[in-house]
């Protein structure tokens, strides 16, 4: 598939035949853009149909924002760690369960806070006093008061607003619920960890989408082991090529070139592009011609956030045994918190976890600096605490490879960006979590556009040349099995 004359000789292969010739077998190519869960699994997927597949990776590693890193000498990810949704419904499921993986639940279905339930903090004020239970209890009861009264007001409002005017509102209507003390500050940590979850800040978050994403059942689980073991599996005999950045997408009637920064082109009947949105943002990859005005339109309007993860490597554990420490304040900005790994992998690591504003700051910051503000926070809660041996600093909003964390639904803007993201143009595919309708954001989603835009490409492909018959549907090997998953709860 690669030319390095830089001429296309698979655009004119397989079309022409001297008549009465017998029709020469012809397998049917494609690029796929990205070798994150959403190209591998599309690469799989066409692989699987018997197709060419070369997949182009501009970093050095498969994985995207599937980053699990080895270093401390056990395994921890500085992208994706949870399964959101601990249950057969999830796509990835049969996969998981198949490789054995263990998961730690952190959550049942019923959690305020989307992957924890609320018995598993301990909150401290900056004092490092310890906020009673009951009052973390109490005070996340309100904030589900509160988010059924965005409901309404909602309800109420043709116009889009955000989730933080929206919160206004219900206070002026129900001024009970606008809380004060240290029962405002555990609030705004509420509002910081679902912050957190959109990665993005509450004025940013739009009211009328903002809860549109479909929540699997079964609560969700930490990768105990990883998630690199899921990519690696499903990356399996693919022809990948790392470090070749695209730079350029060329489509025509009869195939796509592609050309990567070196001036390489490669050339197959379709592509999948299945690179972050945050790439497809800042335009750093020429389409020719122009992707039509809706598309471009959707590219621009789609949210992109950002949340980030300070890895905190300790000699012992000297933290209370709970699965989240936060620090509450009286902004959300000033609340912060810390996943504790102890608890589901028995190293002695916390995860601190900046997301919207204070995590582009810390960005600017350099590693050292950026640890060090993390490590303040945790001595403001736990004044005993000792330095970290060993840290990873993600950066995801920076990373030219990816330009953000992940979408999210921002204000006056439509949920059907993800679905007018995924819509195929001519032989280009789009596929990644920032086009799922039904799980943005998360490492599911991206695998199940992987395999939807695998098999759009494999029909439109197929249909062109008149060879419908000719290969296996698009399905993943593991569909039909039933292996439960390992799930614990240490
Ligand atoms: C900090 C963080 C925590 C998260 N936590 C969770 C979680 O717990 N659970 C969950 O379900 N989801 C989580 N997510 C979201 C999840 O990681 C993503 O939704 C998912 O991994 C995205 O996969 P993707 O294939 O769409 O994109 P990516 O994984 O980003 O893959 C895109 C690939 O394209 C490559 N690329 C970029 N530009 C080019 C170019 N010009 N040429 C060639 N290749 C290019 C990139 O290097 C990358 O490998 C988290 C994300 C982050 C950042």
């Amino acid at each position: 598939m690669e030319s390095s004359d830089k001429s296309n000789h698979q655009l004119r292969g397989g079309i022409c035949y001297p008549n009465g010739a017998r029709r020469p077998v012809r397998t049917p190519s494609v690029i796929v853009i990205g070798a994150g869960m959403a190209g591998i699994a599309a690469a799989r997927a066409l692989h699987e149909a018997s197709f060419q597949v070369t997949v182009l990776e501009s970093r050095d590693r498969i994985g995207g924002r599937v980053h699990t890193d080895y270093s401390f000498g056990f395994p921890v990810d500085l992208g994706a760690s949870w399964l959101h949704g601990v249950s057969k419904e999830n796509p990835l499921a049969p996969l998981i369960s198949r490789l054995g993986l263990p998961l730690y639940r952190t959550s049942g279905d019923n959690s305020v806070l989307y992957d924890h339930d609320l018995e598993s903090y301990a909150l401290f004020d900056m004092d490092g006093h310890q906020v009673p239970q009951e009052l973390v209890t109490k005070v996340g009861e309100t904030f589900e008061c509160i988010l059924e009264e965005t409901n309404k007001v909602r309800q109420e409002h043709s116009e889009d607003m955000s989730i933080s005017s929206a919160f206004s509102i219900v206070f002026e209507r129900r001024p009970e619920l606008r809380l004060e003390g240290l029962a405002h500050k555990v609030l705004q940590w509420y509002v910081c960890r679902m912050e957190g979850w959109f990665a993005s800040d509450a004025d940013t978050i739009s009211l009328k989408s903002w809860d549109q994403a479909e929540l699997l059942p079964g609560g969700h689980g930490l990768m105990v082991r990883g998630y690199l073991p899921v990519i690696n599996t499903l990356a399996k005999g693919i022809d990948i090529r790392l470090s070749h950045r695209v730079t350029n997408i060329v489509r025509r009637y009869t195939g796509v070139k592609v050309t990567v920064e070196d001036g390489t082109t490669f050339a197959a009947d379709a592509v999948i592009v299945a690179v972050p949105l945050g790439v497809l943002k800042a335009k750093n990859i020429k389409f020719e011609p122009r992707l039509p005005e809706w598309k471009e339109a959707a590219i621009d309007e789609l949210g992109v956030g950002i949340e980030n993860k300070i890895i905190l490597h300790f000699d012992k554990v000297f933290w209370p045994n709970v699965e989240f420490l936060g620090v509450v304040a009286d902004t959300s900005y000033h609340c912060s918190y810390f996943l504790n790994l102890h608890k589901a992998t028995g190293h002695s690591v916390l995860v601190y976890m900046p997301a919207g504003q204070l995590a582009r700051d810390i960005e600017k910051m350099s590693d050292e600096a950026a640890v060090e503000f993390a490590f303040m926070q945790l001595k403001k809660i736990l004044p005993e605490a000792c330095a970290p041996i060993q840290y990873l600093v993600s950066r995801w909003g920076t990373d030219v490879n990816t330009l953000g964390s992940y979408s999210y639904d921002a204000v006056g803007m439509s949920h059907d960006l993800y679905e007018r993201l995924r819509v195929p143009v001519d032989n280009i595919f789009f596929a990644g979590e920032a086009t799922s309708m039904s799980y943005p954001g998360s490492i599911h989603g991206a695998f199940s556009t992987g395999q939807m835009a695998a098999e759009d490409c494999r029909m439109r492909v197929l249909e062109r040349y008149g060879e419908l018959n000719l290969l296996q549907p698009v399905m993943g090997e593991e569909a039909g099995l039933c292996v439960p998953l390992l799930i614990t709860r240490l």
